[in-house]
C-alpha cells in the first residue's frame, strides 16, 4: 500500500491525540489537537458508538501512524512478534523501537520519526561503520549507530545537537560529541512511552 502522504496534523486528528508528526510545531499553540480536536472531515464532530472492532483498530491505526509504517509493515512486524517468545504485544511494540529510524529520533538526531526516515534515506548514517539508507532496518542491543563524518559538520546535525533536549531514553547510550549512539539494552515497556493498549491489536490480528 502506498505510503500516506497528506497532512500529518489530520491524522492527530482521525485518532484524537497528539501524535508528535510534524517535530517542533507539535509543541506549540499551532497544534491542529490544541485548535480543533475532532476526527477531520464532514461528520467529524458527531458522535459514534464505538464498537470493539472499531477500538481495535483505532489502536493498530494509531501505532502505525506513530511510526509511520505501512499496512504489509505492521502485518510483518506482527507476525514477527507472535513467534518471539514473551507477550506479543509488547514484542510488537520493541520491534518498531528498533527500527533504524526510530532509533535515530530517540538518539534526538531528528525532530520526528519522518525526518528521521528523510535523513537515513538520504544516507546520513553508518550502522556499525557501514553506510545504510535503509530506515526500516532492524537493529540489534550493540548496534552502533553515528552520524558520517561527511554530514557531521553539516547545518542541520549542528542545529539539531544546539537543540537537543537531552532526553535520552535508556536503552541509548548517546555520545553527542562524535554523533553516535550504542543500543546497549533491548526496549522494555515501561520505556516506550507510547500511549497504546497493545493488546487490542492482538486482539484485532489474532480474529
Ligand atoms: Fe499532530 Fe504535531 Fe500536527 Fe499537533 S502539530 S496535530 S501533534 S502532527
Amino acid at each position: 500500500m502506498a505510503r500516506y502522504t497528506g497532512p500529518s496534523c489530520r491524522l492527530c486528528r482521525r485518532e484524537g491525540q497528539k501524535l508528535f508528526l510534524k517535530g517542533d510545531r507539535c509543541y506549540t499553540d499551532k497544534c491542529a489537537i490544541a485548535k480543533r480536536n475532532f476526527a477531520p472531515g464532514q461528520h467529524g464532530q458527531s458522535r459514534k458508538k464505538v464498537t470493539e472492532y472499531g477500538l481495535q483498530l483505532r489502536e493498530k491505526q494509531k501505532v502505525r501512524r506513530f511510526y509511520g509504517i505501512s499496512e504489509s509493515q505492521m502485518t510483518k512486524y506482527f507476525n514477527m512478534a507472535d513467534k518471539m517468545r514473551g507477550i506479543t504485544g509488547e514484542n510488537l511494540l520493541k520491534i518498531l523501537e528498533l527500527r533504524l529510524d526510530n532509533v535515530v529520533y530517540r538518539m534526538g538526531l531528528a525532530s520526528s520519526r519522518a525526518e528521521a526516515r528523510q535523513l537515513v534515506t538520504h544516507g546520513h548514517f553508518l550502522l556499525n561503520g557501514v553506510k545504510t539508507d535503509i530506515p526500516s532496518l532492524l537493529t540489534t542491543v550493540g548496534d552502533v549507530i553515528q552520524v558520517k563524518d561527511r554530514s557531521r559538520n553539516s547545518e542541520k546535525f549542528k542545529s539539531l545537537v544546539e537543540n537537543h533536549n537531552g532526553n535520552i531514553v535508556p536503552w541509548l547510550n548517546i555520545d553527542l560529541d562524535a554523533l553516535k549512539g550504542t543500543i546497549v539494552a533491548e526496549p522494555t515497556r515501561e520505556d516506550i512511552d507510547i500511549p497504546v493498549e497493545e493488546h487490542l491489536i492482538v486482539e484485532l490480528y489474532s480474529k
